[in-house]
């Protein structure tokens, strides 16, 4: 459940007024909630509390180092993809010796860097990057975690740009070669230590069906190569969806009563523990989206309203390079004025950004508070894969960042200045 509601007819993190937020710090700027990501943090950990398991932020979620921060300082760990996000966390105080790095495409540097910082355990998705792991941990006379993602083949019923575990995807090693391949491993590559294995089947997943089909799938086989190798700990990965449609409502307890089809971090929890528990393992879990995407929401502002033949567009002043979800993989996202509209005050619209690409919308054909120009809006659950994919297309400076925290707000990142912008390009001479 997150903390965004309107109270005396604005809308509020927190404490915080976000007209306040606005006034500050101006648009386009995402407002975290700091007791948000810390309530979902506490009730995950509660209801995984029966067995042995550890919690590994997926950090490309979210990357902003306050946030980090203010993870690691409750002890968690983190998914990292690669070499930069292992040294964000670093950098964040996170403890490397609780990081998994997964990832198709870890490179020579990477890979160093991270056997350097002894990070807990590589998660590797092929034979070759395993045989150069293992290279490279010789080389530097060193031994190198490893587990490898096992790839179940089952469909996560998510976006197919979001579906990562069937034989369709890139991702993992098909579950009937596993064994051959530890058993490779193992006679093979003696600056390897196999410590684990891994599996992720998607994202923005809303059922428990999926993983509990994915578990039950993969036990007898995680139960041999325990057996047989000795491994210490099963990652079930993340994909644990948010509430994108609905989003300001299930702020409230009345709409999960409502609504108990809805994946609850409990019912994630109850569907998996007796399927985990009688395997004796370490279980890791990787959330993103779930610890971050409703902790947070972008603030805009409607810049023009302009009425074409057969729509009618409210144009704001975020744009795909803020969120790119709903071009990429049509992500959605509820988007609320933040000054409180009468409930029949309403129009069909199409919230478009700045962006000269037919793709820039944050919403299509939508039903919405009439909105005038100069109002501000808040784009909700924008907290996952929202400034993290966010970008400078069309020579746009990145966002503002702030951290609400009860009636503190805190600024975790400075909108970028134009200068910055372009620092890192050359003019010849
Ligand atoms: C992206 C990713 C996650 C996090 O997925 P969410 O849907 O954000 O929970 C976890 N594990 C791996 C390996 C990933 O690539």
């Amino acid at each position: 459940m997150h903390h965004f509601a309107y109270r005396n007819g604005s809308l509020h993190c927190e404490q915080i007024d976000l007209q306040e937020v606005a006034a500050a710090y101006g648009t386009p700027t995402f407002v975290y909630s700091k007791n948000t990501i810390l309530s979902d943090l506490e009730e995950l950990q509660l209801a995984f509390a029966p067995i042995d398991a550890h919690i590994a932020f997926a950090v490309k979620a979210c990357s902003n180092g306050a946030i980090l921060k203010l993870l690691a300082q409750r002890g968690v760990g983190f998914d990292i993809v690669s070499g930069g996000e292992l040294w964000r966390v670093i950098r964040a105080g996170g403890n490397p010796a609780l990081c998994t790095y997964a990832g198709v495409g870890k490179s020579e540097t990477e890979i160093r860097y991270a056997l350097s910082c002894g990070i807990y355990c590589f998660i590797c998705e092929s034979e070759g990057e395993l045989r150069e792991i293992d290279r490279l941990a010789a080389e530097m006379g060193n031994v190198a975690p490893v587990a490898v993602r096992v790839n179940p083949n089952v469909d996560a019923h998510t976006h197919k740009y979001i579906t990562t575990g069937t034989q369709e995807n890139k991702f993992g090693v098909d579950a009937s070669r596993i064994e051959a391949l530890y058993s490779t491993v193992a006679a093979e590559m003696p600056h390897l230590k196999l410590r684990g294995v891994q599996m992720h089947i998607g994202s923005q997943i809303t059922e428990t069906e999926p993983f509990v089909k994915a578990v039950k799938k993969l036990a007898p086989l995680v139960q041999k190569l325990k057996a047989a190798h000795g491994i210490e700990f099963w990652s079930i990965g993340g994909g644990v969806g948010v509430v994108y449609d609905g989003c300001l409502a299930s702020g409230s307890p009345e709409w999960w009563k409502n609504h108990p089809e809805q994946i609850t971090l409990k019912s994630y929890a109850e569907a998996l523990i007796p399927l985990l528990k009688p395997l004796g393992l370490r279980i890791l879990l990787e959330p993103g989206r779930r610890l971050s995407g409703n902790a947070a929401v972008m603030l805009t502002r409607c810049l023009y309203e302009k009425k074409g033949e057969k729509k009618t567009f409210k144009i704001i002043d975020a744009g795909m390079n803020d969120i790119i979800r709903p071009a990429l993989y049509e992500g959605y996202h509820e988007i609320w004025p933040v000054r409180e509209h009468a409930a029949n005050d309403s129009v069909v619209a199409d919230v478009v950004g700045p962006i000269c690409e037919s793709g820039d919308f944050q919403a299509q054909n939508r039903s919405l508070p009439d909105v005038r120009p100069g109002e501000l809006l808040a784009e909700m659950s924008a907290g996952a894969y929202g400034f993290s994919m966010s970008s400078t297309y069309n020579s746009r400076p990145l966002a503002a960042e702030v951290l609400v925290d009860g009636a503190r707000m805190q600024l975790i990142r400075r909108r970028q200045t134009l200068e910055e912008m372009v620092e890192d390009e050359i003019l010849p001479e």
